[in-house]
């Protein structure tokens, strides 16, 4: 037997950028898919018996169907990136898989993403962009795409993390005034103390003037923004997304900007990625992105160095760094 046929396999995906094809060289066999994969493609990809970590990206579906097929070879699941609802926990805990992500290393980059988007819709730059290539700018005017002043706005932020307080932090050297909503066992930073306030969310989202989301996707935060939520923001009030699509009702949403009904949204997240609600994009006062909020060459290396050390402390019988789930861990063979 060849020494490479006893190497443990990972299998990725898409394509890790550096360090990590290096870093788990090293140590394992590295496959590839080169796309994002449907169940069944998983199913059977893994069905192969002979993968000991998967490395997923944040949309692949790692189901309990695809964790029977990984077996019991199959031994831990690092996504590349700090959200993890496309993987089944409970499942992954009760067949012993350590689930490890990338916290931490991309929380400024998400956080500059969400006050980009921020600062578009309020500005409504992406509507000045469009005027300008459509041959529509004929000179300064008093009157022109005038926008929302963020001195003594209320930014309301929903879920008071590590990016919540980031973004806080940015909107606070703005000028706005910082509100959020977030569940007891919330740690607000200490640089952040005496500077922010805690308020239900519907007092929120009745009283700011952007409303921006910093949840995790589970099943209490699915459809947290509504259309009746939608309904008692201000009609001046923007709607920041950089979490996960699926927190808000998007059709919904397309319905609230076409009435005016809000002022303007700045997304980089989507319910049915790739695909957007039909009407999105051809609202004006929408801004949207491609799922950038970690698209940094730096912060990506990054990520890519963590979800490559979860790898390997899984292959070396070790508790990865960053697992979520530790207590698969217990009782396994070392
Ligand atoms: P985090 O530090 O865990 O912050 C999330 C916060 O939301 C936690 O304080 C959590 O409280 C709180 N929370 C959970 N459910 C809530 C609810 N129903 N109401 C109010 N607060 C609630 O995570 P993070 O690093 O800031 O990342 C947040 C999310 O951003 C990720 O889960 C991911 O989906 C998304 N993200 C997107 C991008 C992108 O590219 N657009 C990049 C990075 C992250 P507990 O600690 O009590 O659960």
């Amino acid at each position: 037997m060849s020494v490479e046929a006893v190497r443990p396999v990972v299998l990725c995906t898409l394509p890790l950028p550096a360090p990590a094809p290096t870093m788990l060289g090293e140590r394992a066999a590295v496959r590839v898919l080169g796309r994002i994969p449907a169940t069944e493609e998983l199913v059977a990809e893994l069905g192969a018996g002979d993968v000991e970590v998967l490395c997923p990206q944040l949309n692949d579906p790692v189901t309990a169907a695809v964790l029977d097929a990984g077996g019991e070879r199959l031994r831990g699941v690092c996504t590349y990136a700090v959200g993890y609802n496309n993987i089944d926990i409970a499942a992954a805990t009760a067949r012993g898989v350590v689930v490890a992500n990338t916290p931490g290393v991309l929380t400024d980059a998400t956080a500059d993403c969400a006050l980009g988007l921020l600062l578009a819709a309020a500005r409504r730059l992406r509507e000045g962009d469009a005027l300008l290539r459509a041959g529509g700018f004929t000179g300064w005017e008093p009157d022109v795409l005038l926008g929302l002043d963020l001195r003594d706005a209320l930014l309301g932020v929903v879920g008071f993390g590590r990016i919540g307080q980031g973004l806080a932090r940015r909107a606070l050297a703005c000028g706005m005034r910082v509100a959020y909503a977030a569940r007891a066992s919330v740690v607000v930073e200490s640089d952040l103390a005496g500077r922010v306030e805690a308020m239900p969310f519907h007092d929120l989202v009745e009283s700011c003037d952007v409303l921006s989301l910093h949840v995790p996707l589970t099943d209490s935060t699915r459809h947290l923004v509504d259309a009746a939520v939608l309904a008692r923001m201000k009609s001046t009030a923007i709607l920041v997304n950089t979490a996960r699509g699926p927190v808000v009702d998007e059709a919904a949403l397309v319905s609230a900007l076409r009435a005016g009904q809000i002022a303007g949204a700045g997304l980089d997240v989507y319910e049915d990625e790739p695909r957007t609600a039909p009407g999105l994009i051809d609202c004006p006062t929408a801004v949207l992105a491609p799922h950038l909020g970690s698209a940094t060459v730096r912060t990506r290396a990054a990520m890519a160095e963590l979800c490559a050390s979860n790898a390997l402390a899984v292959l070396d019988g070790r508790l990865p760094p960053h697992c979520v789930n530790p207590e698969a861990w217990t009782g396994r063979p070392g």
